[in-house]
């Protein structure tokens, strides 16, 4: 009975989100810290909805209107933003391939949605280290029912080359880096050894790491009672900024740089994009960082990617473009009334949902 009706209940549930479509964009704008420039916030909507105002024009003109699946302001706490992700992060456990990104110019919050504050701390932690803690807790709470096997595997791609993150030497190849967990003790242990390694690479070449793409992949190996194998994995990538770098300034190793950041995070906006749009041909293999990815964009994989601003008025241009970047890959109109277009058939499955929450509550 029970369980019966659990299984039904998250069978409609996925499917509810397979037919609003797999691929997610929540934006989330980080509190000013300069309280000198202007602020270009103008709106931000429960639905998802988003105004900003270009601070060189006047009011009028210089609006401009996005739509995303969800919306976090600068008061957004990590736990609110979790909670959002939680769903998907949890269908891992089920089976499915999770990947989320952190995307946005340097210095616009992606670390902090990820990781949170530092590396190694419990402090404000961010999605890495509460995505694990919940995977861990769904683990011993379905341990007489599935065995699971987690292990984490960090990475970093710097100029289209894969370079290990969490390894004593930083040098091993990435199939040597697959680390078991099995406490939240083990991850923190995990993340200050990333961490560690990622600022002495900062300290050799300026500011490395947010020149590079970071990569957490979660391991599932899962194991029933009946002998019934489940992998499925979980990838947290927090992108190389965004930001343009003018071409006139810069040369040598920093220009090299800035050539692979375009070039990988234009063929990641084209896979989504092609995703989105339902191609028969998805370019995976124009970068490293989609061919690494590949098993978790597309087929039945979740994708969600964080659109991260800052909301400051000298940040305008690169405002525009991460959101425009983040619009593109978005399933979400522009300026529709998604509550009022969802199909017939999604309110049914809403309305059977419905029904069995009350079937399910007069059983408890
Ligand atoms: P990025 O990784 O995109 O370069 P960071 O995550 O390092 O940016 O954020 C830049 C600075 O802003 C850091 O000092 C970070 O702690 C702070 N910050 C970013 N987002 C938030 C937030 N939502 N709340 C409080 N501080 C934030
Ligand atoms: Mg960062």
């Amino acid at each position: 009975g029970y369980h019966k009706v659990v299984t039904e209940n998250r069978k409609l549930y996925n499917m509810v989100q397979d037919l609003k479509g797999n691929i997610r964009v929540y934006c989330r704008i980080r509190p000013a810290f300069n309280a000198e420039t202007k602020n270009v916030i103008d709106y931000i909507g429960d639905d998802g909805s988003l105004v900003i105002l270009d601070p060189s024009k006047p009011r009028k003109e210089g609006r401009k209107v996005f739509q995303f699946n969800r919306m976090f302001g600068p008061i957004a706490t990590q736990d609110e933003v979790f909670k959002d992700t939680q769903p998907l992060i949890r269908s891992v456990m089920d089976g499915y391939n999770v990947c989320i990104f952190a995307y946005g110019q340097t210095g616009s919050g992606k670390t902090h949605t990820m990781s949170g504050p530092s590396e190694g701390s419990i402090k404000d932690v961010g999605i890495n280290y509460l995505a694990l803690e919940d995977l861990f807790e769904i683990s011993s709470r379905r341990k007489d029912i599935i065995n699971y096997d987690i292990h984490v595997q960090m990475v970093e791609i710097y100029n289209e080359q894969i370079r290990s993150c969490a390894s004593e030497n930083g040098l091993s190849l990435p199939d040597a880096t697959m680390h078991s967990v099995k406490s939240t003790a083990d991850v923190l242990h995990l993340m200050k050894l990333g961490g560690v390694n990622r600022v002495v690479s900062s300290t050799a070449i300026n500011n490395r790491s947010s020149r590079s793409h970071s990569v957490v992949t979660v391991h599932i190996h899962g194991k029933d009672i009946s002998g019934n194998i489940l992998r499925s994995c979980l990838h947290l990538v927090d992108l190389a900024g965004s930001e343009r770098v003018d071409k006139s300034e810069v040369t040598g190793d920093r220009l090299k740089e800035a050539q692979y950041i375009n070039k990988s995070l234009s063929c990641l906006g084209d896979v989504i994009t092609a995703l989105a749009q339902k191609n028969s041909h998805i370019p995976y293999r124009n970068s490293k960082l989609t061919h690494l990815l590949q098993d978790s964009l597309g087929g039945h994989a979740k994708t969600l990617m964080f659109a991260h601003v800052s909301p400051e008025g000298d940040s305008f241009g690169e405002t525009v473009g991460t959101l425009k970047f983040a619009q593109r890959v978005s399933t979400v109109e522009l300026g529709a009334a998604r509550a009022n277009k969802e199909s017939n058939e999604v309110l049914q499955l809403k309305q059977q949902i419905d029904s069995l929450k009350k079937a399910l509550a007069n059983k408890e």
